[in-house]
């Protein structure tokens, strides 16, 4: 089918794109279940809840026509966003119902450091790493959401495989504290999103400061999405990110539902 696309509105357009295959909506979000995998912190810290959902009627006397349930579940689980009051760097700024809406879609660049997380699951990129990238496969757009693809989301079914703790700590990928604060300063950047359960890595603790990637980016006014799936799916350059959070008053973060759009047939 290939039908034309009235570009006279854009809104008609990215309509019609939609229904005429021209485009196409790639899923980036993890199911929310009781199995989903939250962060671990260790003592003395306190630790959110996990995901859990309580049904209060079932077609039965509670509710003969209906069933609905009660979710309890911590800010920060699954496909999450890290608004800038989460970090003491950031507390003066947004809570998440207060990130505008335009900052929360945006083009995506997509760089792949699965071969680097493969071989060394601590490893941490440089800013030296991207500036590499975008040599090779060009500069960053504005208002851009950075993702990062470390082949994490393979993990996302087994927790234990997706915090990978041994040796006394978690070894997740992550970034340096010097690509965090240079992140942070880039002008086109608005977010990052990663695959694993947070923005840092997981021996982040260990590094000056500890958890750079939430010092300097919530610092900085720009935000974080983990537990991102199927960016494999996605070109180096040319998708568009939505990213979705729950504008829960005074969050800290919320469960969000993160889309791509793409353009329809080979990627790449
Ligand atoms: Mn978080």
């Amino acid at each position: 089918m290939n039908r034309s696309v009235n570009t006279a509105s854009p809104a008609t357009a990215l309509a019609e794109s939609l229904a005429g295959g021209q485009l196409r909506m790639v899923d980036l979000t993890t199911q929310l279940s009781s199995n989903t995998p939250t962060l671990e912190l260790p003592a003395p810290f306190a630790n959110l809840i996990d995901f859990s959902i309580d049904y209060q009627s079932e077609y039965d006397e509670r509710g003969p026509y209906w069933k609905h349930a009660n979710i309890h579940t911590g800010e920060h689980i699954g496909t999450h966003l890290d608004a800038p009051v989460h970090w003491i760097s950031g507390r003066e700024g947004k809570d998440v119902s207060q990130i505008e809406p335009e900052r929360l879609i945006g083009p995506a660049v997509v760089l792949d450091f699965s071969e680097q997380a493969a071989t060394d699951p601590d490893y941490l990129i440089t800013s030296a790493d991207i500036e590499a990238w975008e040599e090779v496969y060009g500069a960053f757009p504005d208002n851009c959401w950075v993702l990062v693809r470390t082949g994490w989301d393979s993990r996302g079914h087994d927790r234990e495989a997706f915090l990978n703790k041994y040796d006394g700590g978690s070894h997740t990928p992550g970034f340096t504290a010097e690509c965090a604060l240079w992140l942070a300063e880039r002008t086109e950047v608005s977010g990052v999103g990663v695959e694993t359960v947070g923005i840092d890595a997981g021996g982040a603790a260990g590094l000056e400061p500890a958890f750079p990637m939430h010092y300097h980016l919530l610092g900085h006014d720009k935000y974080g999405v983990t537990s991102l799936k199927n960016l494999q799916q996605l070109p180096r350059h040319g998708a568009v990110i939505v990213v979705a959070p729950l504008p829960i008053a005074g969050g800290t973060g919320a469960p969000s539902r993160v889309y791509a759009l793409v353009d329809g047939g080979d990627v790449r």
